[in-house]
């Protein structure tokens, strides 16, 4: 069986193994972690797709996301979105923005991937964070401005 035959998928708050402290950790990151490098994200996800039955054909799976886009934020390091179906938390990937509930399967959007909204000061936001030294410190909720996020960083993340 494959790796990714195998594969526990638990919630990504216990999902650490692809964070490194050199970047915010993207789903890029943890398909190529999972895979050995052999999968990008998005054949990742497709493999996932296929695997969790919704899908019983390749040619059924739409790359196309529709529907309300989800929002992404940082949690401890790694760019996340939550299910607006059941509220579990995926990783997402900025070079390909789609979202895809390894949980429900997107049940409340016909199975089909959603848009995932990145910020446009995304790189900025990233700089910012890194500049934490701890991992756990590195959150942004999807809405503080960046001034918002110096201040904290200077306040209560100086080490
Ligand atoms: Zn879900």
């Amino acid at each position: 069986m494959s790796r990714l035959g195998n594969l526990k998928l638990a919630h990504p708050r216990y999902e650490l193994f692809y964070v490194n402290d050199k970047k915010i950790a993207t789903a890029e990151d943890k398909a190529k972690s999972l895979s050995g490098d052999r999968y990008t994200w998005f054949q990742w996800m497709k493999k996932m797709m296929l695997l969790n039955g919704h899908h019983k054909k390749r040619e059924l799976i739409h790359e196309t996301p529709v529907g309300t886009p989800v929002i992404a934020f940082i949690n401890h390091g790694r760019w996340v979105a939550i299910c607006p179906a059941c509220g579990c938390a995926e990783v997402v990937e900025p070079k390909t923005p789609i979202f895809y509930c390894l949980n429900c399967t997107n049940r409340d959007n016909s199975s089909l991937p959603l848009p995932v909204k990145f910020p446009r000061s995304r790189v900025k936001i990233e700089d910012e964070l890194l500049a934490r030294k701890k991992r756990q410190f590195r959150n942004w909720d999807g809405k503080m401005t960046l001034t918002e996020l110096r201040t904290e960083t200077s306040i209560k993340f100086k080490e």
